[in-house]
């Protein structure tokens, strides 16, 4: 039997979220993903999903406290306005927003239905940062996080690992999840950096103690350093954990041309990484990886990593 294709996730609702002027996190950036992947023909190989449902709120409220929800609700509503120093809604954020966390749960339900091997969602905004009950970070609702409960709730997984190689830690995935033995998180991340946690000495707490695996790494880390961390900590942690299925919050901003960041990562790079994830994938969990957009924000550089992840993704 032929393995099922690639899928590609996305909404054209997400371009009409905007931080405002001059903000690094902008709808270019989505169309910059789809430039380069039409430019280098690649788009023609894969599965394109682009009429997510909105995430329905029960879906949020696995993650996200009501107070929450409303809040940005609210914020929307009186758009522009500011969540957060780094955050805003426009008018289209709300909208936006939901489409972004459906679509997560689409690509989660591609995958687990066996119309899509693995999948990439490119919506935003993205999610790593939303806690509980905060936006933050660019993020309103956390999208990998309520990918998670989605497939633990509805495709009854008994267990999700999250790897997290954006750039920043994602201090809400991890939150969302720390005390939690069933949902795995792993991230590497520039340290000391934003969101300033990430410790290697966060490792969960409570039943959840032992799930948690940060691994921070110095700045001008190159991709012989990513993928050496993958190889030593994060295949063995995946090996022991024994996931259902992988979720990636596949941030570029670690890329060398990042303007946010002082990684050394190169395109290629992500490339490497995304096969070690890919190996195990295929070992572990039938290959099942839900891989979502975080971070990225020189618009080159998004367009390249994001064709050598998929690339990966098809080999
Ligand atoms: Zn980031």
């Amino acid at each position: 039997m032929s393995r099922p294709p690639v899928a590609f996730v996305s909404h054209p609702a997400c371009l009409l979220h905007s931080n405002g002027p001059d903000h690094p996190e902008r709808p270019e950036r989505l169309r910059a993903i789809r430039d380069h992947l039409e430019a280098s023909g690649l788009m023609r190989r894969l599965l394109l999903i682009e009429s997510p449902e909105p995430c329905p709120t029960e879906r949020l409220l696995r993650v996200h406290d009501a107070a929450h929800i409303e809040r940005v609700r609210r914020a929307c509503d009186r758009a522009p306005a500011m969540l957060d120093p780094d955050t805003f809604v426009s008018a289209g954020s709300w909208e936006a927003a939901l489409r972004s966390a459906g679509a997560a749960l689409a690509a989660a339900d591609a995958v687990i239905e066996g119309r899509a091997a693995s999948t990439f969602v490119a919506t935003r905004p993205p999610g790593h940062h939303a806690e509980s009950d905060r936006a933050m970070g660019f993020c309103l609702f956390n999208n990998v996080a309520v990918a998670a409960r989605y497939l633990q709730d509805h495709h009854h997984l008994a267990r999700v690992f999250i790897i997290d190689w954006d750039v920043h830690h994602g201090n809400g995935t991890q939150q969302i999840f720390e005390a939690d033995d069933t949902v795995f998180y792993f991230s590497t991340h520039q340290f000391p950096f934003y969101p300033g946690s990430g410790a290697r000495s966060e490792k969960g707490r409570g039943a959840g103690a032992g799930f948690t695996l940060n691994v921070p790494l110095a700045a001008g880390s190159n991709d012989a350093v990513y993928v050496d961390v993958f190889e030593t900590l994060l295949v063995p942690a995946l090996e022991r954990f024994r996931p259902d299925a992988i979720l990636i919050s596949a941030g570029f901003d670690a890329h060398a041309d990042d303007p946010l960041a002082g990684m050394m990562l190169t395109s290629g790079g992500y490339g490497k990484l995304t096969a070690i994830v890919r190996e195990a994938a295929d070992r572990l969990c039938g290959g099942r990886i839900v891989s979502l957009l975080e971070g990225g924000y020189d618009l080159k550089a998004l367009g390249a990593s994001v064709e050598a992840h998929l690339m990966a993704l098809l080999a």
